[in-house]
């Protein structure tokens, strides 16, 4: 607005999500399994099923973070084909490439705001960001880069948390909003990142509103997959 509030809570936002995950950089994988009690590994794999990478395909990951979804990609493309792990945070990234080089691999890394990619219009065959997109400040502007970076025919994947079965709606908020903080709290003594995590989730658009948000940018055959009765959605869409 010309009174300038949006742009203070973009900014704060932007600044707020780089602070999360710097604070939480080395931990986040221990995290992760003991937070989704071992879950994202089952969703990643999903994901990495439904993504069918083919070898001598070109990969881009964006929010890429400590490269689960890029080191399963780098065994796939095989040696005639490309995988970038990227994220917008300097210590994820770090985590990230320092694994992927622990398991034998060498990939092209780069530190980029998913919404303003450094990469060339229509060129790549898939494009992936899971459990990124709800921390974009301009999710749209991000959509709309990943589809511009795609080639024509080329896909997208969207791994997110989503809206649960209604009936589970209240234990999933207990569990979102008292458990996680203080595991957050005992396990890495940061309650406050682990109090945004939940606050991320309830803010971000349901599966149909993200649908919507995709085809809205131009992308195409958007449908999507819930897991854990909808507490994560996996969305496809391709450009065409
Ligand atoms: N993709 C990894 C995974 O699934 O384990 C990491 C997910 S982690 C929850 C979210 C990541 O999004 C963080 O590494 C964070 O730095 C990154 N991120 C947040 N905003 C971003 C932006 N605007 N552009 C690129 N990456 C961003």
């Amino acid at each position: 607005t010309h009174f300038g509030f949006e742009t203070v809570a973009e900014e704060e936002k932007a600044s707020r999500v780089a602070g999360v995950f710097t604070s939480v950089a080395t931990r986040y994988d221990v995290m992760n399994d003991l937070m989704s009690l071992g879950m994202h590994r089952l969703w990643k794999k999903f994901a990495i099923e439904i993504a069918n990478v083919r070898p001598g395909e070109r990969v881009l990951d964006v929010a890429g973070g400590t490269a689960d979804l890029s080191l399963a990609f780098a065994k796939r493309v095989g040696p005639t084909g490309e995988v970038w792990l990227t994220d917008i945070n300097h210590a994820m990234l770090s985590v990230g490439r320092d694994r992927v080089f622990d398991k034998g691999f060498a990939l092209p890394t780069a530190q980029c705001d998913a919404e303003k990619l450094p990469f060339a219009s229509d060129s790549f065959d898939l494009v992936t960001v899971a459990f990124g997109l709800r921390n974009m400040t301009h999710k749209e502007v991000a959509l709309t880069e990943m589809r511009r970076v795609l080639r024509p025919g080329g896909r997208l994947l969207v791994l997110e948390f989503s809206r649960i079965w209604k009936p589970l709606a209240s234990a999933y908020d207990l569990y979102s909003f008292k458990v996680l903080p203080w595991l957050g709290e005992k396990v890495a003594q940061d309650s406050a990142s682990y109090r945004y995590l939940a606050e991320s989730i309830r803010m971000h658009p349901d599966q149909q509103t993200l649908v919507q948000m995709m085809s809205g940018v131009g992308l195409e055959r958007v449908q999507y997959f819930n897991l854990a009765a909808g507490a994560v959605a996996l969305h496809r869409a391709y450009k065409f």
